[in-house]
């Protein structure tokens, strides 16, 4: 399930000093995309998972220097089961969690908001919404893009709504949408992953993460 790790951020989960975890696949194509290596199927092929019972070790061993761990990737959601199971892990192990997330999967976050095992959720809006295959590459129903807004903007966690702002992509557009649903933005710059990392390296998939 994940095939990076990066050991230490301060800037993943707001307000936290965490670590963070990238898992493989994701649903959606964009072209802009950092992570290419996580996203399409054979490039995945090409690493290798990264042992789970050493992750938990590492975070067993970090626990009194981490206070947070953020789940991203690729789209963590699509993990299902597996994902919540270990987030139920993290939190029982005295971790405050968050998940980074396209928005494609509000059957997931209604289990997720059920079984309380995010802390904060991280939503990527990606593109004004009759447009908003440019930006992922795909044709996608965009009404479950917008039940996961609705779900995690009435779930009383903290969370993030956020935009990148790509080439060609108004910003006075995108804040209507935010006003339109009810939400704030974060915009952000586009930037090469390593550099927004601000920690440690980033191990993708080498081996332990100890
Ligand atoms: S949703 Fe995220 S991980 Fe998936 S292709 Fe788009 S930018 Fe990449």
């Amino acid at each position: 399930m994940f095939y990076g790790i990066q050991r230490t951020t301060f800037v993943d989960f707001p307000g936290k000093i965490a670590a963070t975890l990238f898992t493989g696949g994701c649903n959606f194509r964009c072209p802009w995309c950092h992570n290419h290596d996580l996203v399409y199927p054979e490039r995945v092929a090409r690493l290798s998972p990264l042992d789970e019972e050493d992750i938990k070790a590492f975070l067993i061993k970090r626990k009194s220097q981490l206070e947070g761990i953020c789940i991203t990737g690729g789209e963590p959601t699509l993990w299902g089961e597996r994902l919540l199971s270990f987030l139920s892990w993290l939190k029982q192990t005295g971790y405050e969690t968050k998940v980074d997330t396209n928005g494609s999967n509000p059957e997931w976050v209604e289990v997720a908001l059920k079984e309380d095992v995010v802390d904060f959720f991280a939503m990527d809006i990606k593109h004004p919404w009759e447009s908003y295959h440019e930006a992922i590459g795909i044709h996608y129903d965009i009404e479950r893009l917008k039940k996961t807004v609705s779900l995690i903007k009435e779930s009383g966690k903290p969370h993030q709504f956020r935009t990148t702002l790509i080439p060609g992509l108004s910003k006075e557009r995108m804040l209507a949408i935010a006003k339109e649903m009810d939400i704030e933005i974060t915009f952000q710059t586009y930037r090469d992953p390593f550099l927004l990392a601000g920690g440690e390296s980033l191990l993708l998939a080498e081996g332990s993460p100890a």
